[in-house]
């Protein structure tokens, strides 16, 4: 464990100004004297301090909203250099909102073909304009990018593995600490507020009880194919359903910049993980045999958010919260999203680092906005898959529903620019026909009720 020197050594600087201690822990101090227009009392001398555990897509963006928006910040990770288990895939508004600049996309995807478990192919990119597509990252490229630019708003990195965050015991303000091993030491650092963006083993979501979540167990091979079989992904990505390949999800082969990323996951049948891997390589075989795998990289994929987010002035954002939705398997624009509006939620509930902030705050400027936004979302597309994806009948009327336009463009819309698409009452209407007609004809719709309760 850090000593109390190590930690004063690491908090070092903060308190420069002869001012009153208020609250004192170890060696290091916080001082916060009270105010007359707020309920949270100002911070003398400093700014608030904030720690960011995690510097994926969520904890990089929360770190750049915090240092930005005035606070200081510390963001840390474990392993800055190593490129984190995913297929890449991120919608065109992520590009606008987030600045990500066109050098760093690997693939324009325009073409998306799936497979039902009678291996029917339908192209489902017919209704995309010409400025549109899915861009395919690396996620090395991209997480080392958002890290980047938010040490250049300056948070500061601290290349550590974070061990344990120690939880105050009562006072309101007194600091939280984030005990971390770097370069072989044990070192600690106090803060004000803690923000959990260590994905789906998250330690801080553990230390403040925040519940568990189902995890699906993702699974990945990387292949280099020869050139005039990696020509054939050019700007395609497949998705393939059935029982074969997965009994809840999806399988996957998803264009790199030179190489395709091959996969599948699964929630209810872990342990067979390797057999979906290998149904997915014999049911696209033709066009990646020949390949060379260059990488294999298994994950969790949390299935729904935490039973509590937010405690004291602790806030999980990404993955560590559980925004990934059902169907598709999307977090990464979740992630930087949610981690965005958690730093700018602290930002306004301090003032910008002037005041110290406490959960209410938390809870009204960062869940409450979150969940207002997004959690209808997650909850239609977790009804839908619970409505195609339980069986292969499910399946094939799931892949037949693709080939119609508006359904495509429906779909689209809301993944590209993540607002609900501006439908037509007539076309809304033949959807839902439709719909209820590829059920009945797969002959699964009495079966499907059940799960349209919820
Ligand atoms: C195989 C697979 C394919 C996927 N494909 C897609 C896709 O195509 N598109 C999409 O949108 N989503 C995809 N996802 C989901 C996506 O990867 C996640 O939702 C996203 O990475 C979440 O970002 P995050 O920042 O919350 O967490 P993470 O990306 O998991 O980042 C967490 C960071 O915290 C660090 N960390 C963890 N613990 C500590 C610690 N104790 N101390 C210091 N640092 C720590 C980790 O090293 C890591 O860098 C996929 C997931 C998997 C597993």
């Amino acid at each position: 464990m850090a000593s109390a020197t190590q930690a004063a050594t690491i908090y070092g600087g903060l308190f420069t100004a002869a001012a009153p201690l208020q609250t004192k822990r170890r060696s290091f101090t916080f001082r916060i004297t009270a105010s007359s227009n707020s309920s949270n009392p100002p911070l003398v001398g400093r700014k608030l301090r904030a720690a960011v555990i995690g510097a994926g897509p969520a904890g990089s963006s929360a770190a750049e909203a915090l240092a930005a928006g005035g606070a200081e910040c510390f963001l840390f990770e474990r392993a800055p250099s190593e490129a984190k288990p995913c297929g890449g895939a991120i919608p065109l508004c992520m590009l606008d909102e987030f600045d990500i600049p066109a050098r760093l996309i690997d693939r324009h995807v325009t073409r998306m073909r799936i497979f039902s478990p009678s291996n029917l192919a339908v192209d489902f990119g017919k209704t995309l304009r010409p400025h549109e597509f899915i861009a395919m990252l690396r996620r090395e490229v991209l997480d080392s990018f958002l890290r980047d630019r938010a040490q250049s708003r300056g948070a500061s990195l601290i290349s550590g593995l974070v061990t344990r965050l120690e939880i105050p015991a009562s006072s309101p303000h007194a600091p939280y600490v984030v005990h971390y091993t770097k370069d072989h030491a044990r070192h600690a650092l106090a803060v004000d507020v803690v923000v959990g963006a260590d994905g789906a083993n998250s330690r801080v979501a553990k230390s403040i009880r925040a519940g568990s979540y189902a995890c699906a167990i993702a699974f990945q091979e990387r292949i280099k194919l020869p050139d005039d079989k990696m020509a054939y992904y050019e700007d395609l990505a497949e998705m393939y359903v059935g029982n074969d390949v997965s009994p809840d999800f999806y399988a996957w082969v998803f264009p790199k910049c030179d190489h395709v990323a091959v996969g599948t996951g699964t929630v209810c049948s872990k342990q067979d993980i390797k057999v979906f891997q290998r149904a997915i390589r014999a049911r696209a075989n033709a066009k990646i045999s020949g390949g060379r795998v260059i990488k294999v990289e298994a994950h969790p994929i949390p299935e729904h958010p935490r039973p509590t987010r937010v405690r004291g002035r602790v806030a999980l954002i990404g993955d560590a919260a559980g925004y990934v939705t059902k169907c598709s398997g999307e977090g990464i624009y979740f992630a930087a999203k949610s981690g965005r509006m958690c730093g700018e939620a602290i930002i306004k509930a301090s003032e910008g680092g002037e005041r110290m902030i406490n959960e209410e705050d938390l809870k009204r400027e960062y869940l409450k906005e979150w969940d207002a936004k997004y959690i209808t979302t997650f909850r239609f597309l977790d009804l839908l898959q619970k409505v195609f994806y339980g069986s292969d009948a499910a399946r094939e009327a799931l892949v037949e529903l693709c080939g119609d336009e508006y359904v495509q463009r429906m779909t689209f819309e809301s993944y590209l620019y993540k607002k609900l698409a501006d439908g037509n009452r007539w076309d809304d209407a033949k959807m839902v026909l439709n719909t209820v007609g590829s059920l009945m004809r797969c002959n699964v719709l009495g079966r499907k009720m059940e799960a349209l309760k919820i």
